[in-house]
């Protein structure tokens, strides 16, 4: 067994399509598929990576929602424990967007005060853009959480989010 000198459990959550399985995949695998397969229950994966500032070794555990958010049926245990949770919507899909804030309150009635990233993902289809970036600002700021901009596609900006996350949760610890 390996010793990490810090394990966060990460949530990442967010509507269904906009590239949670995707990112989990990306970040722990450092794989990437075009193809959109549904996974049914919860999974996780792990990744250890050393963050410099922390001048640790961290243990990411990523749950994904694996479609249970399509049901409005995610489980308690899925919430158990979480350090961190990544927010995520789409960069071509509004109802995602607008569904950010509801799942903040999720995660809050859940897990209570825990480091938070919000995402948005696949800036890579900026010409099919569904919200201006005034109001992915805005939004943001509203919610007092770090915007991060992703193409889980290319490996854009991807590690950056955990790395921040891991800061985090130090500061709130
Ligand atoms: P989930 O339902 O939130 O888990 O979303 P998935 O990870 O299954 O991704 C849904 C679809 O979006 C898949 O076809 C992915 O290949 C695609 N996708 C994920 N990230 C990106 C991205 O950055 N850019 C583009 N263009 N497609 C992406
Ligand atoms: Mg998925």
């Amino acid at each position: 067994m390996e010793d990490f000198d810090r394990e966060i459990k990460v949530l990442v959550v967010g509507d269904g399509g906009v590239g949670k399985t995707s990112m989990i995949r990306r970040f722990c695998k450092g794989m990437f598929t075009d193809e959109y397969k549904k996974t049914i229950g919860v999974d996780f994966m792990e990744k250890p990576l050393f963050v410099d500032k922390l001048g640790e070794e961290v243990r990411f555990m990523l749950w994904d929602t694996a479609g249970q958010e399509e049901f409005n049926s995610i489980t308690r245990v899925y919430y158990r424990g979480a350090g961190a949770a990544v927010i995520a919507f789409a960069t071509n899909d509004r109802a995602s967007f607008d569904a950010v804030a509801s799942w903040k309150d999720k995660i809050e009635a859940e897990c209570g005060e825990v480091a938070i990233a919000l995402v948005q993902n696949k800036v890579d289809l900026v010409h099919q853009s569904a919200m201006t970036a005034e109001e992915v600002e805005g939004l943001a700021r509203k919610l007092g959480c770090k915007l991060y901009r992703t193409c889980v596609k290319e490996d854009i900006n991807v590690t950056e989010v955990f790395v921040y996350l891991a800061e985090l949760h130090d500061k709130k610890m």
